[in-house]
């Protein structure tokens, strides 16, 4: 069989505003299949996690920007992600007419998770943190992915996998994302987010960056253009690009005739390559 053209779409929680708006992103990611793409999607979902924590009273510390989990908070990041995020994109794919599979990375052990060992500068010395349940990729097995495609479905995977032992962990979204389209090769790896891609200043649209190589991204780091939400992306575009994936871009979610206008001919977004 021919290996057809695949996009993998990294849906961020925080271009999930609304319900329209979400149809709207799902249809266009859906007419994207109808005209022969292989699509699979990857999402995360901050403000989902957040209000149920709230909902639950468990209050979160967030240390570089990362938010230490406990086991029980673990648990309540699960139902938010898969419980909720997953199960209503599942329903509204399947209401447009496609049959989509909502999946975490522990379903046929997608992703096998390693907890993060994450390191804090405080007063000039570096020292460990125990972010609990905050894991990393460890290593990703396409098979379940490659026979659902094969059959027509697509995967809507959320961003939790378990280590060896059975522990879950919750995995930054963009970098899980990442690691999986690096491992399917795709052909695009298009993350949606809240703004219209990279910019050079970042409370400037205008600065926005259309193009940019892999090798520039260290240096936007340091000039500290790249800062909070955009730095696991950047990463996580580095990755893909690393393990297989052949172009990666980041364009808005809450635009969604931008994902149409992709394969019009139209440029958006910032467009990432080795
Ligand atoms: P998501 O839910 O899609 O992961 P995030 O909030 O984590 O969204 O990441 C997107 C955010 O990254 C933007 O809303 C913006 O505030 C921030 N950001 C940081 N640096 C930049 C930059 N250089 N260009 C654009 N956005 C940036
Ligand atoms: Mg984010």
């Amino acid at each position: 069989m021919t290996k057809k053209h695949l996009l993998l779409f990294k849906y961020g929680g925080n271009a999930m505003t609304n319900q329209p708006l979400k149809k709207q992103v799902l249809k266009n990611i859906c007419g994207l299949k109808e005209k022969g793409y292989q699509v699979v999607i990857v999402h995360g979902g901050g403000p989902f996690i957040q209000q149920t924590l709230e909902e639950v009273h468990i209050d979160s510390e967030f240390i570089d920007g990362q938010r230490k989990t406990t086991p029980e908070a673990m648990e309540y990041v699960e139902m938010a992600l898969k419980g909720k995020v997953n199960g209503s994109l599942i329903s509204i794919i399947n209401a447009i007419g496609n049959k989509a599979v909502g999946l975490s990375g522990k379903d046929g052990q997608i992703v096998t998770a390693k907890k993060r060992l994450h390191q804090q500068m405080k007063n000039g010395k570096t020292e460990m943190v125990d972010l609990g349940q905050v894991g990393d990729v460890a290593s990703v097995d396409v098979t379940l992915i490659e026979l659902l495609l094969e059959n027509d479905f697509i995967p809507v995977i959320t961003c939790i996998a378990s280590d060896k032992h059975g522990n879950d962990y919750n995995i930054n979204g963009d970098l899980f994302a990442g690691h999986i389209a690096g491992a399917l090769s795709a052909e695009q790896y298009i993350i949606l987010t809240d703004v219209d891609g990279l910019m050079l200043d970042k409370d400037n649209p205008a600065s926005m960056i259309p193009k940019l190589k892999v090798a520039e991204i260290n240096h936007l780091k340091e000039i500290k253009c790249i800062q909070g939400g955009m730095i696991p992306k950047m990463d996580s575009c580095e990755i893909a690009l690393e393990k297989g994936a052949k172009l990666a871009r980041i364009i808005n979610g809450t635009v969604p005739e931008q994902i149409s206008a992709l394969f019009e001919n139209q440029q958006s977004g910032t467009i990432i390559t080795a």
